[in-house]
């Protein structure tokens, strides 16, 4: 059945929306794909419809194809399971919690790692069940504080979610290197560029873990890559190679001064230069110890500070510090935080002050640059001074190490030492092995050969199926409008009749109907008394790869063939449309 214009739900805008910051959210919306209901939910209208359930065929077929079975259970959920497993805490606000009549605690489930166990508990108790695969695509929910650009960072949106059950390691590996491979195969349908980077596991515990990331340069995730060896990581994962320790005999006694007006980093170095010259070389920023306190909210509320050393020419990077410190949340120490310790002379935090054994008792963790026998300006813990020649392990210590400090473009590959480059993407899917953190929480256990009571091994691999369609539009567009990749065009053909003869408009109706019988789907612009100038902008904006015009040509027996992402025009024989069209369709037509 041809999607008609004439009668199709559809209102395509001229204007951007304004809460639009992507070109994905801004096409999504202008081309009548996507509409919003409120901040992060949104309505699938017909033709983005068509679009999501295209990526969702794609995904099942691949997910179906290494023998993953497919179930669904509910997103309403009782809570006693995630109590259990302990996210009904660690979770916090990112979750919806609700009460039924009876006052009963229930929430939307944000993925579904403890039902999945759950389920396999209650229908297996042998190895002979396992290995086991099995996925749902699911509308899960998350009160996601930034929901973001349309669909891509939704508080409701599809998550196609597997889990594999193995009795051993052995197992595991294979089952994650199955779907590692069907999730190559699904993102290449889907038509994005992407990366396979090293993850962190995150809220769901585990340990191997590796995310698909569709580049793009509004992506919110930043990884790096080394192009001598391959190395790629979110920046999350990143772990900064250690240096060796330094000889530190020579150095002399760590002694205070007195430097007024340096608040900065930049100031305190040019202090140095003017007051403490060095004879090799001028300070650097890097020769700083920075602390930075933060404020851990822990799950249950409780609130801890938290000192962070790093060298003065870095950062402290939110996204990778948040990463290490879940499922505490981050917050800004504030001056009354400051006011209720007073041990902490803000602008000049030195180590004397941090750490268990310090004035302030605050946990106190370093950088892993930060190794023994490195020496340091920092703060005195007086307000104006600040301490030189202080020597890590001879002079202070710390309560362990931290991966929070920033990660850049240049810095060393921690698997072969050279140079890394920074990019940004999308994280599209995660895979991950978890390992017997559920099955643990939830006993799930199964006989082995010797009868023995075992804990199954459990992996968990996500697709993010509704955020695929605002990565798809992201990386497929110009500026025009959209430009589908054909596996997931809303429609093989738009066919556009134009002006007001009734013989193009019959003409047109035929041409439909010799297309429908190959089997092409088509989106047939047969409204009347529109203009062609509004019927290209449409189709344009709706983007379906292969574009029919029907119009002036056919007095001389010709239609127009238009390539949607080329620009590319011909005018073909009326008669030999059918076959051209199923030219253009053939690399990713089946039908
Ligand atoms: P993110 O870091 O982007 O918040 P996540 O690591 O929390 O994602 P997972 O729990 O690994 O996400 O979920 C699996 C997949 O579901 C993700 O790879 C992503 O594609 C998708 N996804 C996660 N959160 C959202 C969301 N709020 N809106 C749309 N898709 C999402
Ligand atoms: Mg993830």
């Amino acid at each position: 059945m041809a999607l008609r214009m004439s009668t199709l739900f559809l209102r395509t805008l001229r204007e951007d929306p304004a809460d639009a910051e992507v070109p994905s959210h801004r096409l999504l919306v202008r081309a009548g794909y996507i509409r919003r209901v409120s901040p992060g939910i949104y309505t699938w209208l017909p033709l983005g419809l068509k679009v999501l359930r295209k990526v969702e065929t794609i995904v099942r077929e691949e997910m179906d194809a290494i023998g993953a079975q497919e179930l669904l259970f509910p997103a309403l959920l009782p809570k006693e399971p995630f109590e259990a497993s302990g996210r009904w805490r660690e979770y916090g606000d990112n979750i919806f919690r609700l009460k039924d009549r009876k006052d009963a605690d229930y929430l939307l489930g944000p993925t579904h790692e403890e039902m999945f166990t759950l389920a396999v508990k209650d229908l297996y108790s042998s190895y002979k069940d396992l290995p086991l695969a099995i996925y749902q695509i699911q509308t899960k929910y998350r009160d996601e504080s930034r929901p973001r650009a349309g669909v891509l960072r939704g508080r409701e949106f599809i998550m196609k979610d597997s889990y594999s059950f193995d009795i051993d390691e052995a197992g595991l590996d294979k089952s994650y290197q199955l779907h590692r491979d069907a999730y190559i195969r699904i993102f290449d349908r889907l038509g994005f560029h992407y990366v396979i980077v090293q993850a962190m596991a995150g809220a769901m515990g585990g340990s191997k873990s590796e995310e698909f990331l569709a580049t793009a340069e509004n992506g919110e995730d930043t990884y790096v890559h080394c192009a001598s060896c391959g190395y790629a990581a979110n920046v999350e994962a990143v772990r900064v190679p250690v240096p060796d320790p330094l000889p530190y005999a020579d150095v002399p006694a760590a002694h205070a001064e007195a430097t007024p007006d340096t608040p900065t980093i930049d100031t305190l170095v040019a202090h140095l230069d003017e007051h403490f010259p060095r004879q090799d070389r001028p300070w650097a920023a890097s020769d700083t110890l920075k602390n930075v306190i933060v404020m851990l909210v822990h799950p249950d509320g409780t609130r801890e500070p938290l000192a962070i050393g790093v060298p003065g020419d870095r950062d402290i990077d939110e996204k990778r510090l948040g990463a290490q410190v879940e499922p505490a949340a981050v917050e800004a120490f504030q001056e009354k935080d400051f006011a209720a310790n007073p041990a902490l002379v803000k602008g000049y935090i030195g180590p004397g002050a941090l750490g268990s054994d310090g004035s302030s008792g605050i946990r106190y963790l370093l950088d892993p640059r930060v190794v023994e026998g490195t020496r340091w300006v920092t703060g005195a813990n007086e307000p104006g001074k600040h301490v030189l020649d202080l020597v890590a392990g001879r002079d202070f210590t710390a309560d362990g190490t931290i991966e929070a400090a920033d990660v850049r473009p240049g810095d060393l590959c921690p698997s072969c030492g050279h140079a890394l480059e920074a990019a940004r993407g999308i994280e599209m899917g995660h895979i991950f092995q978890l390992g017997t953190k559920y099955a643990e929480a939830l006993d799930l256990k199964v006989l082995d050969q010797n009868g023995t009571l075992q804990t199954v091994i459990m992996g968990s691999y996500g697709v993010g199926v509704s955020r695929a369609v605002a990565c798809i539009a992201e990386g497929n567009h110009d500026e025009l409008g959209l430009v589908w990749p054909r596996e997931v065009s809303p429609a093989d053909v738009h066919l556009v009749a134009t002006g007001k003869d009734q013989e193009v408009f019959d003409r047109s109706e035929e041409i439909v109907r010799a297309l429908e019988a190959e089997g092409v789907t088509v989106l047939f612009d047969d409204r009347r008394g529109v203009s062609p100038g509004v019927k290209f902008k449409d189709s344009e904006l709706i983007g379906v790869p292969t574009i029919v015009v029907v119009g002036r040509g056919l007095a001389e027996g010709t239609v127009e063939i238009k390539d949607r992402a080329t620009g590319e025009r011909s005018a073909v024989p009326v008669d030999d449309v059918v076959a051209r069209v199923r030219e253009a369709l053939r690399p990713g037509f089946a039908g």
